[in-house]
Formats: structure tokens, sequence, C-alpha cells
């Protein structure tokens, strides 16, 4: 299998320079040169890896269902082996437990990993595939983003026993909830390292992109990046669409909590695999571009507000851009022109029939704002004595939204749980009264001592620090 850019001019690589690479050299998201098909032969070989511990026949399965992204580049058992460990780390034997919650309402439990949110599914792999090709290639790597939460704690996780990897995170000082602070200040490894930049979400992204746009520093310090747009992550995602429709025994919904869009796409790429997907329903809170996208056919750039959900505090979906490179017929060039007017204007539409032949019938768009949420959450805990988390309330509240209007009241609709309620406790509280208990691994959280680096918003300073951490 090979990759090519959403933009057009990078050269085509393979699985394994992609995992590296994070971001195209032209600017662009790599995709697989073709979608692979699920066949027969490989179903059957699917049943029969069902065997032994059920999160061994998580691991199989996800082996196998991936098997044709990474092509010949890994020795089948060697892969095999990597989603074992990788599995290995989670609570529940399921890995990704299917609950059913009402009549045809299901949620896909997604948060049994180590640090509660669904970011652990695709990182952990992503640690152990970094350390192996590292290791093969006797190489080294420095991973440098930008958290506003979540995906810093997943990602030290993911590679804090990576020998061949660094990795330094920047997060909005004072603008990160106390557990996500802590999920990445008290990892003791002495290869990762939480920085709180005296600035916003945004200034972290910036001083990120400026070190990537610096070749010079790029190159002498080896960087690269795990952030949602490494095609490995989607990748990885794909897999629980198939798991659960088999555990369900039927064609179903998909209610997705999307932010960049990374797991809602991680879904349509299922079904062009030939998963029985009846559709996606595409849930935003406040911050709805996407449903305004699907209410109007044009994408209109906002200022983004903070909500109770705050992965899904995005104001542009980046992994959007693989999807608009197939409604493009995949060019490259067309892709590349759309987003960078996109960037200069601040709007995006698309014609009529190329809409109606991509999106009509398999997006749906809904929005939920925090009110909404905080009665979704309640409603579940009075009907069904469970706590959900704000980010699956979003979801759930669309999923509801979508019934009776774009499917039949009869209709299968899994809802994404995409995070823990204990990772969001004061939400929970608010909406339910109750508050959530941290899982055991992590009930003394609160008490580990913290390592913690505070840098001025300023590239120099961080550039500086970052080539200390080599
Ligand atoms: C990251 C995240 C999301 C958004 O996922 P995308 O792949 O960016 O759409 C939703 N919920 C939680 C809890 C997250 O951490």
């Amino acid at each position: 299998m090979r990759y090519i850019s959403t933009r057009g001019t990078a050269p085509e690589i393979g699985f394994c320079d992609v995992l590296l690479a994070g971001l195209a050299r032209d600017g662009g998201l790599y995709v697989p040169q073709t979608w692979p098909k699920l066949n027969a032969s490989l179903d059957a070989r699917l049943n029969s890896a069902a065997s032994g511990e059920v999160s061994t026949n998580y691991a199989h399965r996800a082996a196998s269902i991936m098997a044709p992204f990474v092509g010949d580049e890994i020795d089948a058992k060697v892969f095999q082996k990597l989603c074992v460990d990788a599995y290995s780390t989670f609570r529940h034997p399921d890995v990704a437990p299917l609950i059913e919650i009402a009549p045809n309402e299901y949620l896909l439990e997604l948060f049994h990993g180590p640090t509660l949110a669904f970011k652990d599914i695709a990182l952990q792999l992503v640690g152990k595939l970094f350390d192996h090709v590292l290791s093969q290639r006797n190489e080294r790597v420095m991973i440098v983003g930008a958290t506003s939460g979540d995906t810093g704690g997943a990602a030290f996780d993911g590679v804090a026993s990576c020998r061949n990897v660094g990795i330094v995170m920047l997060y909005p000082n004072n603008r990160v909830s106390d557990v996500q602070r802590r999920q990445m200040t008290t990892v003791e490894s002495p290869n990762v390292h939480a920085v709180a930049i005296d600035g916003t979400f945004d200034d972290c992204q910036d001083l990120v992109k400026a070190m990537f746009n610096d070749q010079k520093f790029r190159d002498a310090n080896q960087l690269s990046a795990v952030n949602s747009i490494n095609w490995v992550r989607v990748m990885a995602q794909v897999v629980y669409y198939f798991t659960a429709l088999e555990k369900l025994g039927d064609s179903a919904v998909f209610s997705v909590p999307t932010g960049n869009f990374g797991n809602v796409l991680a879904g349509w790429i299922a079904k062009q695999m030939g998963a029985s997907i009846d559709g996606f329903v595409v849930a935003s809170n406040t911050n709805d571009i996407l449903t305004r996208f699907f209410e109007s056919q044009q994408m209109i750039a906002n200022e983004v507000v903070p909500t109770l959900s705050p992965s899904m505090d995005i104001q542009v979906s980046s992994n959007f851009e693989r999807l608009l490179f197939e409604m493009n017929n995949r060019d490259g060039e067309a892709t590349a022109k759309q987003l960078t007017d996109f960037r200069k204007g601040g709007e995006l539409s698309v014609v009529p029939n190329i809409y109606a032949k991509w999106i009509t019938g398999v997006f749906a768009g809904y929005r939920c704002n925090d009110e909404q949420t905080l009665a979704t959450m309640k409603d579940v805990y009075q009907k069904s004595a469970m706590l959900i988390d704000p980010h699956t309330a979003v979801g759930l509240s669309a999923a509801r939204q979508s019934i009776g209007v774009n499917y039949p009241k009869d209709q299968s609709i899994i809802t994404l749980a995409t995070a823990h309620p204990a990772k969001f406790p004061d939400a929970v509280r608010r909406a339910t009264g109750q508050t959530p208990r941290l899982p055991e691994h992590l009930a003394d959280l609160m008490n580990r001592p913290e390592r913690i680096v505070s840098l001025p918003n300023n590239l120099k300073s961080v550039q500086a620090f970052v080539s200390s951490c080599r």
C-alpha cells in the first residue's frame, strides 16, 4: 500500500514513512492510494482469530482489519504482537464494549484506556509502532505538539516507554483542567515533557507550526507529530466500527461527537471498506461549523467559544480535508486551492451535485448546546443510573434529534462514548449531583508529584527547550 497527499505534490510514500512524517511536505494529509475492501476470506480469518482472552480478540481483529493499510512494511506476526501489547493496557476485556441503554440505542465505550479518552485507542498503538520502526531504523525522533487537554496525556502514555522517542507537549497555562494537567505532569518517564505556555491554545499551536516551518530546526531535531492528522491515528479508529457492528449483529447508524473530524472520518473509511453502516450523525457543541455546513453546504469559520465539552471546541476540522479530497475526485491541486482560499477568506462551498453525491443520506449534522448537554446527562442518569461525560452527551443528544427526522423510529443507533465521566467531574456534578470516581489506577492522581516547565510565549525559548530535551 502506498500513500498520497491530499494536496497532490508531496512524493508518494509507504506506511512507516507516513507514520513518522505526520503532515506531508506539501502541507497536505496522507491517504492510502485506494480503499481496501474487507472480503469474505478476511472475515473468515477474523472469526478464526477469535480465541482466548477477549482483549486479545480485539487486538487480533484490529491487526486483520488494519493489515491492508500496513501492507508488507511490517511483518504480519510482528504487527499482531504490537496490537496485542497496545490493547493489553485497557481495563475492559472487550477493549471497546457496546452497551445498550434503551431499545435500539447503544453506547460504544471507547474510554477504557489508560488516560480515559478515546484517543488512547489510537495513541497506544502509535507508541508501539514508533518504538518498533525507530529501533529497526536506528533513529530517534522528537515529537512536538500542542494540546488543549486530552491529546497530551494520551500521547505521553502512548510513548512513555519508547526508547527512541522524546516528546514535548505545549499547553496553555491555567486553561486545561486539573485532571488533564496532572495526566501530563505526573508521568515519570524522563523522555516526556509538559510545558505550560503563558498564552492560549492558539498560541501553543502557532509555536508548534513555527517549529515545523523552520526547516533547519525541524531537521536538526528530527521533529515528528502525533496530532490527529497523523494517518495512523485515523487507521486505528476504523477498527471499532467493525467490532461494534459484529457485536450488534446488524447494520447501524453511528453518532460521533466531533472536533477535528478524525473519528467520524474513520467511520466513513470503515463504510468504504464494506462495513454495513446506515449513516453518520456528526454531533457538534455550540462550535457548530460542521452543522452549519450540512445545513447550508457552505463552511464558514467563526470564533471558538468555550463549552462543557472542551475537546470539541474547534473552529476548523483538520481531518475534513481527507473527505474534501474524495469529493474533489482526488484532485490534489483543486483541494489545495479550495483550502488556501478558505484560510484566506474564511469560506468554502460545495456545488450541489457533489454535495448530493457524497454527503446527502450519509452525513447528518446536529448541534447540542451546554444546556442540552446537561439535560442529556441528567436524563441518562435518571433513566439508567449511568454517568456519561459531556462529549458523549453531545453525541447522544444529536443521535436522539436525528431519529424520526433522518432515520426511522426503529433504527439502531450507536453513539461513540469518547471520554470517561471522571475526566469531567464538574459537568457531571452539575448535571446529576453525583461525583464520578476515577478508576483505581488513577485514584491517587491528585496527590502525585508534578513536574512542570513554564515558558513564555516565545519561539526562541521554546526551541531552546526542545533542543535541550534531545
Ligand atoms: C478528541 C476528542 C473528541 C473529538 O474527536 P475528533 O476525532 O477530533 O473529531 C471528542 N471527544 C473527546 C472526549 C475527545 O477527546
